[in-house]
């Protein structure tokens, strides 16, 4: 059987079953945004909201740390940033982030795959198989890397620049023959401008000394689980650059080149 055909099972075994949602669990499913993509595409790269305000809301998910110091990835329970220099190390507590999203991950779908994937077959083959595109999917993936391509976004200096101009500068990393987990989202296209439509992606090594933001990959021996929900709970900053920040213009053009471009 096909990947495509193995998730389309995977999920339409749970709608007959009619156990997709935890409407049981609901806050157990709930997304918590801080911020928004667009105004991290602005530069609005510091924000109040520490790491221990964070974990709170959820102990799996994505972002960025404040002076846009490196990419963040967190599951099992643990935060980890991921510098320039392409390496990882636990987050503090006390350290804060203008841009992240995260959820207490409880997956319904879980798919084993052992033949060679790339990043976009993999994509296609999860949207065929979702009961929805206008709803939520967190995604964490545990397989063997024959080819990891990532990028760290590196520490910026006021005044800042406009993302689209880091990505431009980003160190990108590959590693190859590497197990690792990755962790990410779906969002639907209409979330334009409040997050990354379609998936934002984050990798850490299983040594947990490497990682970033996912360009590319090729992957095998994966298993795959993903959680579905209809809950988003977004909070935008109080104060700070964000209430300035000018966030009606439409970003999609940017957050393609910033955020998918390989
Ligand atoms: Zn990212």
């Amino acid at each position: 059987m096909a990947i495509d055909d193995i998730f389309i099972k995977a999920f339409q075994s749970h709608r007959q079953q009619g156990d997709l949602f935890h409407h049981d669990s609901h806050k157990a499913h709930e997304l918590f945004q801080s911020s928004t993509i667009g105004a991290l595409m602005e530069g609005v790269y510091d924000g109040e909201v520490t790491y221990e305000e964070l974990a709170k809301h959820g102990d799996f998910g994505l972002g960025t740390f404040n002076a846009l110091d490196g990419e963040m990835i967190a599951f099992d329970g643990k935060f980890y940033q991921m510098k320039s220099d392409g390496k990882a190390s636990p987050v503090a507590p006390s350290a804060k982030t203008p841009f992240a999203v995260v959820m207490f991950f409880d997956p319904t779908v879980k798919v084993l795959w052992e033949e060679l994937t790339d990043w976009a077959h993999f994509q296609q083959a999860v949207d065929k198989a979702v009961p929805s595109k206008n709803i939520f999917y967190a995604v964490k993936v545990h397989a063997i890397f024959d080819h990891i391509k990532v990028r760290t976004v590196p520490r910026q200096q006021k005044p800042y620049p406009p993302l689209v101009e880091v990505a431009k500068r980003q160190p990108v990393y590959v590693h190859e023959g590497v197990r690792g987990t990755l962790v990410g989202f779906r969002f639907p296209d209409y979330a334009q401008g409040l997050n990354v439509p379609g998936y934002h992606v984050h990798f850490l090594s299983l040594d947990r000394t490497a990682g970033g933001h996912v360009l590319d990959f090729r992957m095998r021996d994966a298993t795959v689980e993903i959680d579905v929900t209809s809950d988003l709970h977004m909070e935008v900053p109080e104060c700070g650059d964000f209430l300035d920040a000018d966030l009606g213009k439409d970003q999609s053009e940017a957050i393609e080149r910033a955020e998918k471009e390989q």
